[in-house]
């Protein structure tokens, strides 16, 4: 509690009063609050205008049940969330999260980062998150799709191209993000392409979507890598994680020249020393969905699959955390750092626990947030809804030219803010506080919101 003033304190003691048990929200709110000194003592109205305290709570917070019928016929039941967060910039945007771990405490964690992730990548876009209990593993297409169908027939209600507009994450990805625009479109008898992203590219969808948020992080690090002349030529890379984030992390680090060495889900991680094999990756993990340990078989003895644990137990220049929240702990990062890495990029939302954050900070690795780091994604969701706007469709090199140039100003606006405010290079206070003024001022701008 010592870095925060009393100011920001009362604040956070408020947080933890009103939102009892919720520690991944606890966590995200205490993040941003123990970056914000300096801004409130430059500028004290953001406290005097209680505006820290409002951004705390959100505008909305939606909770409904979740029928289905499964394959045996027998109902199930399933708990549904959006939490529409702020919508000061713009419609509540970020994805649905289908996880066993979900309660409202994960959803207003990432609810919370996606207002300044969101913020940060300059475009129109509030920040909002939802998702569900429901366990997809091991579940048929058509039990997904009758779930997809159930959670839609209430959450239609609530989004809309400029309202609310969901897209994909843990658990989530086009295939979902098909049933559930399927189903908004049979309820409301429209063709609204603009009320979700992550659509095929047959019908809305944008180029580099899928690739957004891996692609983004890469060249997240990549700018890191130039600001002190240097480049991935040869670096090798961890990443954890084998889903959408991470398998377009380690296509984009290899067509740049880096090494991905390992990477995990949540049985284990493969180890693979010449470099993971993508097209294999791939088609185990998208086509297959099958568990990371079958790679091991069409790798015919190359690579190592170690059960149980993450892939931090691997030496590394360049580690990228891509699978889930609080993966990576004072441990993990404490042998990273005495395993000689020098960067750390969130690909995934919150992956770094509190401790290993201080850790990488004391020992000058560069590490670069989430909300910076993996704002590639939502970025190129907002692509999406412009191209949705103009009926138009772009292609993938114009596409991916626009995340290069996001990233690049992400990277700039966090290291400028550092700067501004004596923390220079330091890319968490630099995140937080640009993405910070900017939802701040315009709440202010738009009265008593
Ligand atoms: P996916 O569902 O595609 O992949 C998630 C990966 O992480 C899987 O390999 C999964 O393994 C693993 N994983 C999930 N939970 C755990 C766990 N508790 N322990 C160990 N491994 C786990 O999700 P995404 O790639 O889309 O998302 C990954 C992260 O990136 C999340 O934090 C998400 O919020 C963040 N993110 C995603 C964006 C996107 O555009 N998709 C945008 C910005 C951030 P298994 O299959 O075994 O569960």
């Amino acid at each position: 509690m010592t870095a925060l003033d009393q100011k920001l304190h009362d604040i956070y003691d408020e947080v933890l009063h009103r939102n009892p048990g919720e520690t991944e929200f606890h966590q995200a709110v205490y993040e941003v609050l123990s970056s914000l000194k300096p801004v409130v003592a430059k500028h004290p109205h953001y406290v005097d205008a209680a505006v820290i305290h409002r951004m705390c709570e959100p505008e909305r917070q939606i909770i409904f049940r979740v029928p289905w019928l499964d394959d045996a016929g027998t109902v199930q039941i399933n708990r549904g969330f959006r939490v529409e967060f702020n919508s000061a910039l713009g419609p509540y945007k970020g994805g649905l999260r289908f996880h066993p771990s979900v309660y409202l405490g994960i959803v207003k964690f990432l609810g919370f980062e996606q207002i300044f992730k969101n913020s940060l990548t300059g475009l129109p876009i509030g920040g909002g998150k939802g998702g569900s209990d429901f366990d997809p593993k091991g579940r048929s297409a058509n039990e997904i799709m009758r779930f997809c169908q159930s959670f839609m027939t209430e959450l239609y209600r609530h989004i809309g191209e400029y309202t609310d507009v969901p897209a994909g994450d843990i658990g989530v990805g086009g295939r979902e993000i098909g049933f559930l625009f399927g189903q908004y479109k049979r309820i409301t008898n429209r063709y609204e392409s603009g009320v979700l992203t992550g659509k095929g590219l047959t019908w809305g969808g944008s180029q580099v979507r899928t690739e957004a948020t891996g692609y983004g992080a890469v060249f997240f690090v990549d700018e890191i890598l130039k600001t002190s002349g240097d480049a991935f030529d040869g670096k090798r890379v961890v990443v954890s994680g084998s889903g959408n984030v991470a398998i377009y992390a380690i296509e984009k680090i290899h067509q740049l020249g880096g090494v991905v060495v390992a990477c995990s889900d949540s049985s284990g991680y493969v180890v693979d020393d010449k470099g993971i094999d993508l097209e294999l990756l791939k088609e185990v993990k998208e086509d297959r969905r099958e568990r990371l340990q079958a790679y091991i078989d069409g790798r015919g003895g190359a690579a190592d699959f170690v059960p149980g644990r993450l892939t931090w137990d691997v030496p590394c220049d360049i580690a990228v955390p891509s699978a889930t929240q609080n993966e990576l702990n004072g441990e993990d990062a404490a042998r990273l750092i005495k395993n000689g890495a020098k960067i750390v990029a969130e690909g995934a939302n919150m992956p770094c626990t509190p401790e290993a954050v201080k850790l990488f900070t004391e020992a000058g690795v560069k590490f670069a947030p989430g909300k910076a780091a993996n704002a590639g994604g939502v970025a190129t969701s907002a692509l999406e809804m412009q191209q949705n706007a103009s009926r138009d469709s772009w292609t993938f090199g114009y596409t991916e030219q626009r995340l290069a140039a996001i990233m690049h100003g992400i990277h700039q606006r966090c290291l400028d803010t550092a700067d501004e405010y004596g923390a220079p290079g330091n890319y968490m206070v630099g995140a937080n506080i640009t993405g910070f003024i900017q939802v701040a001022d315009a709440m202010l701008a738009q009265g008593l919101i």
